[in-house]
């Protein structure tokens, strides 16, 4: 008899097998299986379940030998709140807590009692104590755990020496009663700890699969950026290769457009990169300004214009009547999403095929639950911008992997077509910023149709700069001549970094000195700091770098070293490097490689600000 009851454990361990996990799966793999939890809750989900069905088999044991009321009542008790238990934490997110609940009922409550009520140290004891270890091993980590099992060690010498010392308080059991109470205790471990093992093992199983695929997508994604790295850096250093022998002026230029080309693109990749690595950092940040929405649709329209044109596309663009004409928002950052999508279509669109665009304002929108989406004020518009294409469409299958970073929806597309496959990811992630999403409907064949949602505050026309000329027209209009005798102190230890300013800024008639590290540039300024109107500023270089230099120059004591604007020129483009640049004294940051036109708006507002 005593052999049968202690190898219960091992019986039911053996029944925890494959078959057994089977049936708990197919039922319970909504708790403990589901990708939705944190891989705690669902341990603790687990735990609670098999604590439940021993609680169950415990009860009717019991109930056979119908003497014990109180113990039946804990039985009854313990059923109810291992239900409450899973019903309270998944629905309110509380696994923390419930971590907390189980560990002090099972080993602080459940434990002494079942102990003083069950014949003490004559019952099944010593399986509830293997138990209640159990329970805090799985649910608890680190000190706590440690800390916890000490207590739950203290609380079962408390419980032997009232045994020892005090029997009187211990309900005395019967050897039937005995026999019972061992029997329910095995088979309660038994079922805890089979069941348990088999299924933290697959959900080890599972999370490591999880790991294994995210490192080997992030593997196949590393590969995949340096063969589109690559790619372009091939056409370049070939083109100025083969550029070299050119013998007349036209093809020369034919050569250098393709070089252009190719980095522009090489730029396009990087700048993708950068944008996913902010995004997974969390680092995504979104400007409030005013902007007129048709006028950002009709730019993005025009980048893409020429190749539209070139593969004969028909284009539509509708713009609904009720949009609002200017939202508050990051404008830039929207019309990455539609140049995208709109850059896509034109991508996978063959010759004569048709785009449309058509924005449209949604009276209400049912956001799908995704913590990415971030939730914003009732006062935004929701508006619904469709593009839709008669392209070579994207299977089922593909569509369900299509905005998942790191992966690409078919690596034999990308490879005919090219792109880093991040494109989507990003643009799906900046919608979500802005309360909105990007969804896809598309049948293999016949065509796509992206629509992104976005939420934006209108904003009254009286709030954009008086000038209806853009930023960029306004810098390109007035840019000859514009800093004639004006000196800026230009600061790089790269010759061909001075040359590219050079020529960029040559035609603004801006005098450049220049200083190759931020010793000399220091030296330079102190010399004859009215000389210099202006700082333009490398980051990193040899010996003292632009922020030391910077320090050191604004601390000099001189009125002109304290507001002479210094404006870093670096190919160190992070938040992080830009709010370096600004605490170690300068006034804006440009980012390499140089945009002059953005050059130019930056140094005019420069000196606007020391001026004015
Ligand atoms: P990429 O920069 O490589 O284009 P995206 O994330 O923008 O990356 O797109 C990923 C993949 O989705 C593409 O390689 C292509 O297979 C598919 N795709 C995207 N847009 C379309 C479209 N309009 N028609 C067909 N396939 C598309």
């Amino acid at each position: 008899m005593i052999l049968i009851i202690e190898s219960f454990p091992y019986t039911v361990s053996l029944l925890g097998g494959d078959d057994f996990l089977e049936l708990l799966r197919k039922y319970l793999a909504r708790f403990v299986y589901t990708d939705t939890l944190p891989f705690d809750a669902r341990v603790l989900n687990m735990i609670c379940l098999v604590g439940f069905f021993s609680a169950v088999i415990s009860f009717f044991l019991h109930a056979i030998e119908q003497s014990n009321l109180f113990t039946m009542g804990i039985k009854v008790a313990m059923v109810v709140s291992i239900v409450l238990l899973i019903v309270i934490s998944n629905r309110f997110n509380l696994h923390t807590q419930g971590k907390w609940v189980t560990v002090t009922g099972f080993c602080f409550i459940f434990f002494p009692l079942i102990f003083l009520q069950n014949g003490g140290l004559h019952s099944g004891i010593s399986a509830y104590f293997v138990l209640s270890m159990s329970v805090i091993f799985l649910l608890m980590t680190g000190k706590t755990r440690i800390v916890l099992l000490a207590l739950f060690i203290i609380t079962t010498f408390i419980c032997y020496y009232v045994d020892m010392v005090h029997p009187q308080y211990i309900y005395p059991l019967s050897d039937r009663q005995q026999y019972i109470d061992s029997a329910g205790a095995y088979l309660i471990t038994g079922f805890f700890i089979g069941p348990v093992s088999v299924m933290l093992r697959k959900l080890y199983m599972l999370e490591e699969k999880k790991a294994d695929a995210a490192s080997s997508a992030k593997g196949d994604f590393l590969a995949q950026m340096s063969h589109e790295m690559r790619t372009p850096m091939n056409a370049i250093i070939g083109t100025a290769a083969i550029s070299k022998s050119a013998t007349d002026l036209e093809e020369y230029r034919s050569y250098m457009l393709r070089i252009e080309d190719a980095s522009k693109h090489l730029l396009g990749v990087i700048n993708d990169i950068l944008d996913m690595s902010k995004i997974e950092a969390g680092k995504l940040e979104l400007l409030e300004e005013p902007f007129v929405f048709g006028d950002m649709v009709a730019s993005v329209v025009g980048i893409h214009r020429f190749r539209l044109d070139e593969k004969h596309h028909h284009l539509e663009v509708h713009i609904d009547k009720r949009i609002p004409r200017v939202f508050y928002g990051d404008r830039q950052r929207l019309a990455q999403i539609i140049a995208n999508l709109l850059s896509n279509a034109v991508k996978f669109t063959p010759d004569e095929g048709s785009i449309t665009i058509s924005a449209t304002l949604l009276d209400n929108w049912e956001a799908p639950e995704d913590e990415n989406i971030v939730p914003v004020s009732d006062e935004t518009c929701i508006i619904l911008i469709d593009i839709t294409d008669t392209g070579i469409g994207i299977s089922e299958e593909q569509q369900s992997r299509l905005f998942r970073s790191f992966e690409q929806a078919n690596n034999s597309t990308s490879r005919e077509y090219g792109g880093t496959g991040l494109g989507l990811a990003i643009s799906q992630r900046i919608a979500r910023a802005m309360g909105g999403d990007v969804t896809v409907e598309s049948r293999l064949g016949e065509g796509s149709c992206f629509s992104v949602i976005v939420r934006l505050r209108p904003a009254a026309d009286d709030v954009l700069p008086v000038s209806h000329e853009s930023d960029e027209q306004r810098a390109r209009k007035d840019m000859t001549g514009l800093f004639a005798n004006r000196t800026a102190l230009l600061v790089d230890d790269l010759k061909i970094n001075c040359e590219i300013a050079a020529a960029l800024l040559e035609p603004t008639g801006l005098d450049l000195i220049f200083a190759s590290n931020g010793q000399e540039a220091v030296e330079a300024f102190a010399a004859e700091p009215d000389a210099f109107d202006l700082i333009l500023m490398d980051i990193q270089m040899p010996g003292m770098d632009g922020y030391e230099a910077t320090r050191r120059i604004r601390k000099m004591d001189n009125p002109h070293a304290r507001r002479v604007p210094i404006i870093a020129m670096t190919a160190n483009v992070f938040k992080e490097d830009v709010d370096k640049s600004l605490e170690s004294g300068m006034d804006a940051h440009l980012g390499k490689p140089l945009n002059i036109d953005e050059v130019v708006k930056t140094i005019q507002d420069a000196l606007d600000k020391q001026g004015g």
